[in-house]
């Protein structure tokens, strides 16, 4: 079996995640703080097994689509593995993460302006096979093809600096009542109701109303939890994508 740094791997995963793999198990050991199997927290540089399990499905279409969800345990407590089965297209067991966050900038000598960040991903990551050929990252492909970027790191700073508004058809909208939409093609890809009385829900609105945009932060591998937003693995895996979505202000047409 393989072995990246403390981390023991079956190698079998390289035929589906090729020169990706080695990325692949080191944010996956990274992102995981305690043992799938004993529950113990993982101390720095233990010995550990990754466990991966692969799912493929195939849409209606016929593209064949590839899940990944893996854990992270003690090497005394299991060894590596693989397992891969067939799935049945299910698209909807997809469970969306986001956080929010207010960011300010500088520019033009204005100190300060509010920079309302959406940070949006899918969990587990889907993937589809191009051709028989490499594995495309799904929501990475979608959110390409309406003009966001591939973010260069992680840095908020720079992705601040670095991001342009992306097509059209991709709108935020936040009503009065705090529910904040995210569509892309008239396709709702996430929502979520604020509550305006909440602190730090109402700064976030209040940044929207005063800019046009709201900074997206999206793609693959994007670590959020409470604790915060760890964007260090989706810039190494270079599924970082980022977008100004322009901020929708009529009120939305369907009931909330
Ligand atoms: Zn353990």
């Amino acid at each position: 079996m393989p072995v990246t740094r403390n981390v023991a791997w079956d190698g079998r995963l390289e035929s589906f995640k090729g020169r990706d793999t080695v990325q692949y198990v080191l944010a996956a050991a990274s992102m995981a703080s305690a043992c799938a199997a004993c529950r113990a927290p993982l101390e720095p540089g233990e010995p550990l097994s990754l466990l991966v399990n692969v799912t493929e499905s195939t849409a209606p279409d016929g593209t064949k689509y590839v899940t990944f969800t893996d854990c992270v345990c003690h090497s005394g407590c299991s060894g590596p593995g693989l397992s891969v089965e067939r799935g049945p297209w299910a698209p909807s067991e997809l469970t969306p993460v986001a956080a929010r966050m207010v960011l300010t900038q500088d520019s033009d000598g204005v100190k300060g302006r509010p920079v309302p960040v959406l940070a949006y991903t899918l969990v587990p990551v889907v993937a589809f096979r191009e051709g028989g050929g490499d594995l495309t990252s799904a929501l990475v492909s979608v959110l390409l093809f309406h003009g966001f970027q591939l973010a260069l790191g992680p840095d908020l700073g720079g992705i601040v600096g670095d991001v342009a508004e992306t097509a059209a058809s991709c709108t935020v909208a936040v009503d009065p009542q705090g529910l904040v939409t995210f569509s892309i093609g008239g396709r709702l890809l996430f929502r979520d109701r604020l509550r305006p009385e909440n602190p730090d829900d109402a700064l976030w609105m209040e940044a929207v109303r005063s800019g046009e945009h709201v900074l997206v932060i999206s793609g693959d591998n994007l670590f959020i939890t409470s604790g915060g937003l760890d964007l260090r693995h989706a810039a190494a895996q270079g599924t970082l994508v980022i977008g100004a979505v322009r901020v929708h202000r009529q009120a939305p047409r369907f009931a909330g």
